[in-house]
């Protein structure tokens, strides 16, 4: 059973501070300067950073490496997720690339904050014209509806499951 209540962007903040219960983050631990194998974001000062500087020196003695898989693409690779973002509507195929466009600037910018936020997958069913995107986080997820509807305005909601700290944002828009 799924206990859903009502997702208040205005608590976000204290979900950033409750990463002490994501599994993925707290139960495996990490060499300083491991290295993921997937995305070659490192774990450093015990964080994980996306630094060349620092790959590139640990490079120079590459039989060194101690190379691992970072939370983010473990979640990718077990196909864990804690954010889904639903979009629909007539309005959403229409201005497709612009919307990805958007997205992909999101995800961008919170890479440099955090490089444990990343997209999972997006499925686009052009039949129901539904697109669903799936993040890492759910930090990620509310911040990309947050962008949609602040530049194609629509109709956005939100849902949080705090037993599977899973955020469900649905953003739809008509015309
Ligand atoms: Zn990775």
């Amino acid at each position: 059973m799924v206990n859903e209540k009502r997702w208040n962007p205005a608590n976000i903040k204290k979900h950033e501070a409750s990463d002490e219960s994501d599994a993925y983050k707290n139960n495996l631990s990490y060499k300083d300067m491991s290295v993921c194998k997937n995305c070659r974001n490192i774990y450093h000062n015990k964080r994980w950073v996306k630094d060349n500087k620092i790959y590139n020196s640990l490079l120079k003695k590459k039989e060194d490496i101690n190379y691992t898989i970072c939370p983010a693409c473990l979640k990718i690779r077990t196909k864990f997720y804690n954010g889904v973002v639903e979009l629909s509507g007539n309005f959403l195929f229409e201005h497709k690339s612009d919307i990805l466009n958007l997205i992909n600037n999101t995800v961008e910018r919170a890479g440099y904050i955090d490089p444990l936020e990343k997209i999972e997958n997006i499925e686009e069913n052009e039949k129901e014209k539904i697109i669903k995107i799936y993040t890492t986080s759910e930090d990620l997820a509310q911040r990309i509806g947050r962008n949609i509807e602040k530049a194609y305005k629509g109709e956005v909601n939100y849902s949080f499951s705090e037993r599977d700290l899973l955020l469900r944002v649905y953003w739809k828009r008509e015309l």
